[in-house]
């Protein structure tokens, strides 16, 4: 990737990043893929040198960095060759923890923040239902209040980390979809214990077709109790609270997106400058070097999308001008982006490698599975269409 361009900041981190995850080589990961063993060398590395909390408050053991710097974060990770699996070990601790931080109370953000940013804790976040899919808005998970608790019951589908993870950023229904005025209305997001060994928790773990090492799971929650004092903001307000986390999250992925890609494509110009065929290197061939430049050029732009995304985000904090729509149009937009923008280089990275690109050793068939996450996750490009053509086309709402 071109650097140049880039803050001493974004630059530091990716420097700092790059050294720890050389002691992660590609081999490290093609094995966890095979075993599905969760990577927690790396994220406890990660925790120990400050990098959990990175965006953070720093009075509360964080960074206080921002999203422009996580993502780069998250983009060296996976570039390193930890691909999404990598990345995913922590992502969720850096952007599920931003709506914790900015909508929780002071006593709440000390009880909650300083062991996830220590690695002491790790957190999951429960969103996805199998019954609701990508319509948020009609989860149903509910979570009833008794007395000083909540109880919790329903489901939820694809958590990742939940089988490691000892906290939940949760989604839920408080109030029922027909006795609300505005359907953004009646959902609360709550910071939780995530016991499995408590009554009315149940986990199954998904199989699945690439970044094995990290779990992902069913979750099953029967009349599970949660103290009210995780409630995250007012009750009620739980899916505005949660855009604020998922505008940083778009940013996170697009960055991981971007790194799995310019990870495919260096393996796949060194590949096509070393193999001989017909007497010369495969990568003298056009036929080669073309597809290969068109999915550089494509990340370098889908790289601009996705760091004036995070710029915006980061500055709307004390720039009044950069409107919400202005960052969700950049952040989905960014995520599109750089997620087709990484499935091309895969795609080309394995093929430029002809039949090597098939087998295991040389990595990219593992890159190229985990290349879907980010056109699917934590929204599909067909959702991202949708929202595009709505908010900044002025179209008619599809969906
Ligand atoms: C590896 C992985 C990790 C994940 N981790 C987490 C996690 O930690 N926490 C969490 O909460 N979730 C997680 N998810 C879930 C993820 O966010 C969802 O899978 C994603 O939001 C898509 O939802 P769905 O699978 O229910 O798709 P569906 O809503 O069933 O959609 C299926 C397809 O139909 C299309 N579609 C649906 N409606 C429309 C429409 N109106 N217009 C056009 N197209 C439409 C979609 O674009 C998609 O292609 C993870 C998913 C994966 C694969």
């Amino acid at each position: 990737m071109e650097t140049s361009g880039f803050t001493e900041e974004q630059l530091t981190v990716r420097e700092a990043i790059q050294k720890i995850c050389s002691k992660y080589p590609d081999e490290y990961w093609a094995a966890r893929d095979e075993s599905g063993e969760y990577p927690f060398e790396l994220h406890a590395q990660l925790a120990k040198e400050g990098w959990t909390g990175i965006a953070l408050p720093q009075e509360l053991g964080g960074a206080s960095l921002g999203i422009s710097e996580a993502t780069m974060m998250l983009q060296t990770i996976a570039e390193s060759g930890a691909g999404m699996a990598g990345a995913q070990s922590i992502h969720a601790n850096v952007y599920a923890t931003q709506p914790v931080a900015k909508f929780a109370t002071p006593e709440q953000r000390q009880k909650m923040l300083p062991r996830l940013i220590s690695g002491e804790w790790r957190a999951c976040f429960g969103v996805t239902e199998p019954n609701t899919g990508l319509e948020t808005l009609k989860l149903r998970t509910a979570a009833k209040r008794d007395g000083d608790e909540y109880r919790v019951s329903g489901q939820k589908i694809w958590i990742s980390s939940a089988q490691v993870a000892s906290k939940m950023v949760l989604l839920a229904r408080t109030t029922p979809l027909e006795e609300v005025k505005k359907p953004s209305e009646g959902l609360s997001l709550f910071f939780i214990d995530f016991d499995k060994n408590a009554p009315g928790l149940e986990l199954r773990r998904i199989k699945k077709m690439g970044g094995r090492a990290i779990d992902a799971n069913e979750v099953f929650f029967d009349d599970y109790r949660i103290p009210a004092d995780t409630l995250i903001g007012a009750e009620g307000q739980g899916f505005k609270i949660v855009l604020h986390g998922m505008n940083s999250e778009r940013c996170l992925l697009a960055g991981e997106a971007l790194g799995l890609g310019y990870a495919a494509l260096g393996r796949a110009a060194k590949y096509a400058r070393e193999r001989v065929v017909f007497g010369r290197p495969i990568g003298q061939n056009q036929g080669i070097q073309h597809p290969l430049a068109s999915a550089y050029m494509h990340l370098e732009a889908a790289k601009l999308a996705t760091y004036h995304a995070a710029r915006l985000y980061d500055n709307s904090v004390h720039d009044s001008s950069i409107t919400q729509h202005a960052i969700g149009v950049a952040c989905n937009s960014a995520k599109y982006l750089a997620a087709e923008a990484a499935f091309t280089a895969c795609e080309r990275a394995v093929l430029a490698h002809g039949g090597m690109g098939y087998a295991q050793e040389y990595h990219v068939e593992r890159y190229l599975r985990e290349c879907f996450v980010p056109r699917i996750a934590p929204v599909s490009r067909e959702m991202i269409m949708n929202f595009v053509a709505e908010k900044a086309l002025g179209l008619p709402r599809s969906y």
